[in-house]
């Protein structure tokens, strides 16, 4: 079985709407799972089984990262051909990439410098990945789109800059998609004139849960012919545990995803 990182009551007016990850009536974080058992609050619709023929590794991401990329194209309401710009191409802009792709976008354009990054990116679908240490990449996305700018610009940062490039980058009534963690920032704000403020769209998400969400994402994973398991570029044991952490913050050795195996 897998579990959502989000739990929710199962009760509240949020839940009730389909929205556990925004549970109002005590739903939380899921901590402790590299433990050799946890226990699944109200597991009846936080946690699902894990079909047949789908790895361990797509599972794991299901219940998490796949969630939030998939959640940030969703949530943009991408039309076959759309045009789409990502910002940073880690494990969640990554998914965000296949996401985009999976769903019949068009153009497709991610931003990252990191060498690995950049070719799982090209794996996953984005047509022109543009380094923003050679290249102004809000520039670069007006002359690639003519400079009419993007349908759809999905910020996977969680930085002013970003999220203010990814303003400028879309076209007029486009939509801005926000799945950055601002953890540090007690506020983003954005320009008011460029491409055109009234018509502009932002949303945000964080990770959809819940069973029905999860059975979704493992579906596409069955039968949708939806492979992100090399997104897991190192595979450590429990006991390497602290070192695998200490890997993934400093995004050494090319890593992207680590899978900690007991
Ligand atoms: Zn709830």
């Amino acid at each position: 079985v897998i579990a959502s990182c989000l739990t929710g009551c199962g009760r509240c007016p949020e839940c009730l709407n389909g929205e556990p990850q925004i549970c109002t009536g005590g739903g939380r974080l899921l901590f402790g799972c590299q433990a050799e058992y946890y226990v699944i609050p109200n597991a009846d619709i936080n946690a699902t089984h894990v079909p047949e023929g789908v790895s361990d590794e797509m599972a794991v991401l299901a219940s998490d990262i796949m969630s939030t990329g998939f959640g940030a194209i969703e949530r943009a309401g991408l039309k076959p051909g759309d045009s789409v710009a990502i910002f940073a191409q880690g494990p969640v802009g990554l998914c965000a990439t296949a996401a985009a792709r999976a769903m019949g976008a068009g153009l497709i354009i991610a931003v990252e410098s990191i060498p690995e990054r950049v070719a799982m990116s090209q794996r996953l679908g984005a047509n022109v990945v543009i380094d923003p240490r050679q290249k102004d990449p809000v520039a670069e996305i007006m002359e690639l789109t003519g400079g009419r700018g993007v349908d759809i610009a999905v910020e996977a940062v969680g930085t002013q800059p970003t999220f203010e490039a990814a303003t400028r980058v879309i076209r007029r009534g486009g939509t801005v998609s926000s799945v950055g963690v601002y953890g540090l920032l007690p506020q983003v704000s954005m320009p008011t004139m460029v491409p055109s403020f009234l018509h502009r769209r932002v949303v945000t998400t964080l990770c959809p849960s819940g069973r029905d969400r999860m059975d979704h994402l493992l579906s596409l994973a069955r039968w949708g012919n939806i492979d992100l398991s090399p997104l897991f570029t190192h595979s450590l044991s429990l006991t390497e545990a602290p070192r695998a952490y200490q890997m993934f913050r400093n995004k050494e050795e090319g890593v992207i995803k680590i899978a900690i195996r007991p």
